[in-house]
């Protein structure tokens, strides 16, 4: 079974890391991939370029074999959409292995915007981590897609390449890289927020506005 946990990581935190580590152990599976996407540029204005954040990536799971970066969708000129990734994976894996997408339940909430979504199911498995804010639309796609595919547990996954939907509901980390970039710019420290090898970096690249002569 592949797994595959997608996020801009803008820069990676041990809320992410704990999450996936939590995936890999709740399905049973040697690694996860952690797959950073590509910012559009208004954005990169605040945050780390696509080299930046790989690098911290790097770092942070240096030690830890159950972590693994697929940066494709970096290295991939443009916008990457979500269809097009696990189309290309699914060319790779082959039509029989289990293929997921772990997703926070946030973005679930948006998924029948996503383009070509109706294509993602033939594709991949979902997994929807429970994230704390408002529940899904009971009315919406993705509840109604939520309740036709729903896998009450992990071996269910392993059954089949695609087609499934699992609600997870792991303890989660409450840090968002939104508030460690506001952190940083204010010249606060985010030690214990992220790994010291990325605080470490962070510095010594002046990223998100933090002084390379700062405290640590
Ligand atoms: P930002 O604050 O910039 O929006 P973020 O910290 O939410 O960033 P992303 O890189 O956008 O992180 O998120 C990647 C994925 O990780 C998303 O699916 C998101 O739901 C999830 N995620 C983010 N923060 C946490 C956390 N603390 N614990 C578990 N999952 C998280």
């Amino acid at each position: 079974m592949h797994v595959i946990y997608g996020g801009t990581f803008d820069p990676v935190h041990h809320g992410h890391l704990r999450l996936a580590l939590e995936i890999s152990d709740r399905l049973g599976v040697d690694q996860v991939s952690l797959m950073p996407c590509h910012i559009p540029p208004h954005r990169g204005d605040t945050g780390a370029s696509s080299g930046q954040r790989l690098r911290l990536l790097e770092l942070a799971i240096a030690d830890e074999p159950q972590l693994r970066i697929d940066d494709r969708e970096l290295t991939r000129a443009g916008a990457s959409y979500t269809a097009d990734t696990l189309r290309q994976l699914r060319n790779e894996l082959g039509p029989d292995e289990p293929l997921v997408m772990v997703v926070g339940t946030d973005a679930f909430a948006g998924f029948d915007r996503w383009r070509e979504w109706q294509q993602i199911p033939d594709l991949a498995h979902i997994v929807v981590v429970r994230r704390p804010g408002p529940e899904l639309a009971s009315d919406g796609v993705p509840a109604r897609l939520l309740a036709e595919r729903s896998a009450h547990d992990p071996d269910a996954l392993r059954a089949q390449p695609c087609g499934l939907i699992l609600e997870l509901d792991p303890p989660l980390l409450d840090i968002s890289a939104t508030g460690i970039r506001g952190r940083i710019a204010d010249g606060r420290s985010p030690r214990y927020l992220v790994p010291d090898s990325v605080w470490l970096e962070i510095r010594r690249q002046g990223l998100y506005g933090a002084c390379p002569a700062g405290n640590f």
